[in-house]
C-alpha cells in the first residue's frame, strides 16, 4: 500500500542479541557482513530458493547438503528455544532424492510439488541444487 499519511514512526526494535554472534558465526557462506547486516545474495536460503540461474561456484561448498533453504542460523539462535511450533498448513512431504530431481520432468515436477512450497524454486533451481548437492556428497565421499 502507497499512501502521503504523516503515520508516526513505530519504537525501535530492543536489541536482544547482546554480544551473541551464534547466527554470525554458524552460517556456512559467511553471508553475515556483521550484526544485524546479512548480504543476502551469500544467503544459501536465497540462492537455493529465490536466486535464478547458476550459482556461482564459491557457494557449492556451503551449500552442503541442502536442497531448498538452510535454518542454520534459524537453529543456533538461542531466542528460538522459547518460539512455540509453527502450524503446519501444508502436509510435510519429503522431497525425493536428489538423483531424482536432477531427472524431474515439468509435468512430474509440477504433479508433485503441487501446493508445496518447494514450487518456489522452480524445476530448474531444484535440479540445479541437487546437482550440487550431489558433487558435493561426491567430493566428501572421495
Ligand atoms: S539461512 Fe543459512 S546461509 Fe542464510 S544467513 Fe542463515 S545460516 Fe547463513
Amino acid at each position: 500500500m502507497l499512501t502521503t499519511a504523516d503515520l508516526p514512526p513505530d519504537d525501535a526494535v530492543p536489541d536482544r542479541c547482546g554480544t551473541c554472534t551464534a547466527c554470525l558465526d554458524a552460517c556456512p557462506s559467511a553471508a553475515f557482513e556483521g550484526p544485524y547486516a546479512l548480504d543476502a545474495r551469500r544467503c544459501v536460503a536465497y540462492l537455493t530458493i529465490e536466486h535464478r540461474g547458476p550459482i556461482p561456484d564459491e557457494f557449492h561448498a556451503p551449500i552442503g547438503d541442502w536442497l531448498f533453504g538452510c535454518d542454520v542460523c534459524q537453529e543456533v539462535c538461542p531466542w528460538n528455544r522459547h518460539a512455540p511450533p509453527a502450524r503446519q498448513t501444508v502436509p510435510a512431504t519429503p522431497p525425493p532424492p536428489p538423483e531424482a530431481l536432477v531427472a524431474m520432468t515439468d509435468a512430474e515436477f509440477r504433479e508433485r510439488f503441487r501446493g508445496s512450497p518447494l514450487k518456489r524454486a522452480r524445476r530448474a533451481g531444484l535440479a540445479r541444487n541437487a546437482a550440487i548437492v550431489l558433487g558435493n556428497r561426491r567430493r566428501s565421499a572421495s
